[in-house]
């Protein structure tokens, strides 16, 4: 029988939360643009003599997440020193939590592509600060064979919350699926940007294979997954990997790895991390963390609604496809601007059909948020109002639309400016506009009239050009008749 090989999974994610100031003093958290080292204080360089003082606002947009994320929220935990010498810690040591983290036991829910639910645990959620970080310089200043290192501590020292999940994922769509919705999650609650470029988002995995005759390779960690798509691909290359060398009786390493998204390889490397006693020990100069009392249904209570929650009622609700819940519930100002019109008046239907196709490609283009975009909800409400009522065709709609969005004008100045009659073309207008095209096309008359155009292709072509000048406003039919008119004269 053949052999077959079950990846196990397991994720580590880092969020940056998104506090004014860092985690044990009063620095600012907005480093990038910065100058090295100019958003730094005794506190955070662990100077002697500093206190750490704990930033309330990260205990509480941990605490949303983890509710969010059906963790049990214990009412007394601590911080430990996580010691470790590596130039990027000023101190030395890491403030961490470690054998009572904030938060354990939650899970998330996934929905796999035939529908069906699945939970991925979620083994603990936890605060710690960030380190600085190290520039390396080679005399040609690229970062391979570097001569020197800089560093640059305006990142030490700003919070972050570590996600471990448990090692319940069994396919990188599905490590990519989790991510995806942690991340649509912090931002939702506002806690994150959530934005893996920038490194507000950082992921990594712990991945191992289980052989069907028993055996189970050592795992590796990797690092360096920098969007969810590298995610992916880095997870498909390792369990390849992995399972090839089992395949072949070799025994996998217990390793660090890093993603070369280039090459498209995991790489062995030497970390800091390798063969490491942190020799943790509790943080003597924070007193225990203890929770007030009521602080828990507080922060319940203020809880925004989830995107799954929100997806759920889009469906419900207003009966939209699963597939276009999914799309208009994926962010919240989107989701914001969807229902904005349905209360506006528009019918959930065409307002979820326009915000996938006109908003998202003005969005797009402009890289604005639903929130911005200079076309209001009541507005658009307005023009769908027009085009049910025949004033305006869809076509004439997405011209003034455009218009709107490009130039901020109002609906009435979008109607005239792109030239669109408000009501139906038809008679001596239409009569006018068709005698234009004839005239302008009279070699196509000609061919018509003497009879070559068989097919009635030709004239066929003079109806289009016919409509294309009336923005879609005229009955089709009557530029039938009138068209046929007119070629008989
Ligand atoms: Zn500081």
């Amino acid at each position: 029988m053949p052999l077959s090989f079950t990846p196990v999974i397991g994720l580590e994610i880092h969020v940056q939360l998104a506090t004014v100031s860092k985690l044990f003093c009063s620095c600012s958290t907005n480093y990038i643009g910065e100058k090295p080292n100019t958003n730094v204080c005794p506190v955070c360089l662990g100077l002697p003599g500093t206190l750490p003082v704990l930033n309330g606002r990260a205990v509480e947009f941990a605490a949303k997440t983890a509710l969010a994320l059906n963790c049990r929220v214990q009412n007394r935990t601590r911080f430990h020193r996580k010691n470790y010498f590596y130039p990027d810690l000023p101190k030395a040591y890491q403030i961490s939590q470690y054998d009572l983290p904030l938060a354990v036991d939650g899970y998330v829910e996934l929905t796999e592509a035939d529908g069906s639910k699945r939970r991925i645990g979620i083994q603990r959620l936890h605060l710690e600060e960030d380190t600085g970080k190290l520039v390396h310089i080679a005399s040609d200043g690229r970062l391979s064979g570097a001569l020197y290192s800089l560093v640059d501590y305006n990142r030490a020292g700003i919070p972050l919350m570590e996600i471990v999940s448990a090692p319940d994922i069994t396919s990188p769509a599905q490590a990519k699926e989790y991510v995806a919705r942690l991340r649509q999650l912090v931002r939702y609650l506002g806690v994150s940007d959530g934005d893996m470029e920038s490194g507000s988002l950082r992921v990594d995995a712990n991945v191992s294979v289980k052989v069907s005759d028993g055996r189970w390779g050592k795992k590796s960690e990797i690092k360096n997954m920098n969007s969810l798509r590298a995610i992916e691909r880095a997870l498909e290359y390792e369990i390849e990997r992995q399972s090839g060398m089992l395949a072949r009786g070799e025994e996998v390493e217990q390793e660090t790895r890093h993603w070369d998204d280039a090459a498209g390889v995991t790489r062995s490397s030497r970390s800091k991390e390798e063969a490491h006693d942190y020799r943790y020990f509790p943080e003597p100069d924070l007193l225990p963390l203890v929770l007030e009392e009521g602080f828990l249904e507080e922060t319940a209570e203020a809880m925004p609604e989830l995107p799954w929650e929100v997806f759920r009622r889009f469906e419900e609700v207003y009966g939209i496809e699963p597939e276009d819940a999914a799309l208009l519930s994926e962010r919240r100002d989107v989701a914001a601007y969807f229902e904005a019109c349905v209360m506006a008046g528009a019918s959930p239907d065409k307002a979820a059909n326009w915000i996938k196709t006109e908003l998202f490609r003005v969005m797009n283009e402009r890289k604005c948020s639903a929130d911005d975009f200079p076309v209001r909800p009541e507005v658009l409400t307005e023009l769908l109002r027009k085009v049910e009522q025949g004033e305006l065709s869809a076509t004439a709609a997405k011209d003034v639309f455009g218009l709107m969005a490009d130039r901020s004008l109002r609906l009435d100045e979008a109607i005239e400016a792109a030239g669109v009659f408000v009501g139906k073309v038809s008679g001596g207008t239409l009569k006018d506009i068709i005698d234009t095209v004839l005239r302008e096309n009279a070699e196509v008359v000609e061919d018509i009239k003497s009879g070559r155009d068989k097919k009635g292709k030709k004239v066929k072509f003079l109806q289009g050009l016919v409509m294309r000048h009336t923005k879609g406003q005229a009955d089709p039919q009557e530029v039938s008749e009138l068209l046929e008119e007119s070629l008989k004269n």
